[in-house]
């Protein structure tokens, strides 16, 4: 049988004029700001706090990542369009696709089969130019930083040897990871090594996430530390008044975009940042608009449930003051055997019994969910080669443990797939009086804040600092920004910070190796292994596969 790609799936679908999308969500399409036919933005003064209070947010999740993939953002779109079909007015608020993983390996970022967000050709490539105006922000800031080394009269004694802040490009390209600037002579300015990181890990991309409006904007574009004058005092992007004309930039990139499900949903689509080293969901300000307008909000956090979900929990709906109803758990059978150990090119074949050893890496995080005081729904999506016998199995697993459970089925048929989930997410919801609680308080000094993360969530038994990450702890307490919530990275392979021990590791120590500060955004980074903040392409990219024809069809997009 003939299975068409997710492109092809999209393309049949006659899309819904952006005007009528506007008004099924609530906002008079006059209000709206066009970008074509089928995409628009929402002023930001279509927010309404106590509105927000009233809808429902559904966090989605999955189990340790794996490269048989999870399809959290799929069964986020399913779950919306289940919801809509129960009557539920819903809406999905998802990350904006990064053009690396695009042409790099893992595709885009907008569903997948009868679950997208459309028009994904669109949402994949340039959209908005959100991250567009991101890049310019943030690189903006470096060429002031390297004017003002240059400058004669203006000049504020930036040591060039301790600028931490970067430059910015959203392609995978590794090449450019460590660079020198400033060759060429006098007039050029004064050679230094540097580097390129991708744009959605820009410090720029984590601060316009959490930002609440344009004057906290420009408030935590001010704070960004980037290095210290020769007599060792920190400088900040407010000394070289920068973050005037950065917010500028970001006028438009701030403001959420709508866009469509294939059902004909809104759906919101803004900011991506990270889930390593930044809090790997949408932004405050698409959040809460799409709070506003829905019963239910649908949203979903990069990575597994260690990562992604932890960051959300701790420090986005801390920052935001929003408190999640439930967390959908996504989970495949594929992914959980290559957890029990069975290897990639054996995952369409039955085996219970690496589906049996891979089930303890599901059980803890679906501990770690009712840590948060959240109650879990596993949300199985079922791929075409899942025998009756695995499914069976997990389902007596949920059982076992009190979790409830619901095969999704909405890669494959849409909303209709997502009945049974959307029906259980409705009942924890409305049953339901539990008070979500942070795993720690933000006041808590640094080592504690990671420890409880690195013992409780990730279950090691001991963590290890680093010399450097002492050094580091000391320089975060002379700044005076020990009161910021921690943001670790960390691989998404494995609850531990080694990424081969899969399923569930157990007395493993997690190594502090640095601490970044990102406090323009407004959380330190305690980095443990080796974090890629420019990815490369692999030796065949998905570039070579995409084109577009003389009347402008894209395909090979995936
Ligand atoms: P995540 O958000 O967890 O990274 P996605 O939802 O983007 O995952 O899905 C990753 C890929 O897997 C997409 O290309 C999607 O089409 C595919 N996929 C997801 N669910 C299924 C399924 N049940 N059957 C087949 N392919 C699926
Ligand atoms: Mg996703």
């Amino acid at each position: 049988m003939y299975i068409m790609t997710d492109l092809e799936i999209a393309k049949k679908v006659t899309l819904k004029h952006i005007d009528t999308i506007a008004n099924k969500f609530g906002v008079n399409p006059q209000e709206i700001e066009h970008y074509g036919k089928y995409k628009a933005k929402i002023p930001l003064s279509k927010i309404n706090i106590n509105e927000t209070i009233k809808s429902n947010l559904i966090l989605v999740s999955a189990i340790s990542p794996t490269p048989a993939g999870e399809g959290k953002t799929t069964i986020s779109i399913g779950l919306s369009e289940g919801l809509n079909q129960l009557g539920k007015k819903t809406t999905v608020v998802l990350r904006e696709p990064s053009l690396g993983p695009v042409f790099g390996i893992k595709g885009g970022a907008t569903g997948g089969g009868y679950s997208q967000v459309l028009p994904m050709e669109d949402i994949n490539l340039h959209f908005t130019g959100d991250f567009a105006g991101i890049e310019k922000a943030h690189n903006l800031l470096a060429a002031i930083i390297d004017n003002n080394i240059q400058s004669k009269t203006n000049a504020i004694g930036i040591d060039p040897r301790t600028v931490i802040w970067k430059r910015v490009m959203d392609l995978n390209d590794r090449a450019l990871r460590r660079v020198i600037v400033g060759l060429g002579g006098t007039t050029y300015g004064i050679p230094r090594e540097t580097g390129f990181d991708i744009t959605a890990a820009s410090e720029i991309m984590a601060i316009l996430c959490l930002a609440e409006d344009l004057t906290d904007l420009k408030k935590r574009l001010g704070n960004i530390f980037v290095g210290y004058t020769f007599d060792k005092k920190p400088i900040y992007a407010q000394d070289l008044k920068a973050e005037g004309a950065m917010a500028v930039l970001l006028k438009d990139a701030i403001k959420p975009n709508l866009v469509q499900t294939i059902e004909g949903n809104p759906a919101i689509i803004h900011g991506g940042p990270f889930a390593n080293i930044a809090q790997g969901t949408n932004s405050v300000i698409a959040t809460r608009m799409g709070m506003t307008f829905s019963d239910y909000t649908v949203t979903e956090a990069g990575f597994g449930f260690d990562l992604g979900a932890e960051k959300f929990f701790d420090i986005k709906c801390q920052s935001a003051g929003l408190a999640p109803k439930a967390v959908v758990l996504t989970t495949t059978i594929r992914a959980l055997k290559y957890h029990g150990g069975a290897s990639l090119d054996s995952l369409t074949i039955p085996d219970t019994e690496a589906l049996r050893r891979g089930i303890p890496n599901l059980e803890k995080h679906l501990e770690n969910i009712h840590k948060f005081n959240v109650t879990p729904v596993i949300a199985l999506n079922r791929f075409t080669t899942d025998s009756d016998q695995e499914i069976a199995m997990i389902c007596e697993f949920a059982k076992s443990i009190g979790v409830r459970i619901a095969i999704a089925e909405v890669w494959a048929k849409g909303g209709k797939g997502a009945l049974d989930l959307a029906k259980q997410v409705i009942e924890v919801v409305e049953t339901n009086n539990q008070q979500f609680t942070p795993m720690y308080d933000w006041k808590n000094n640094v080592t504690s804040k990671i420890e409880t993360i690195a013992k409780e969530i990730y279950g090691a038994k001991h963590v290890d600092y680093t010399a450097k990450a002492k050094k580091d702890l000391k320089t975060i307490a002379s700044l005076g920004l020990e009161h910021l919530p921690v943001c670790i990275a960390k691989t998404q392979k494995s609850l531990s910070d080694n990424p081969i021990l899969l399923g569930r590791p157990k007395d493993f120590i997690i190594t502090v190796r640095e601490i970044e500060i990102a406090a323009g955004a407004g959380f330190l980074i305690p980095i443990t292994g080796n974090i890629m903040r420019m990815p490369g392409l692999p030796s065949h990219p998905a570039s070579e596969k995409i084109t577009i024809d003389n009347e402008g069809n894209i395909s090979g997009l995936f």
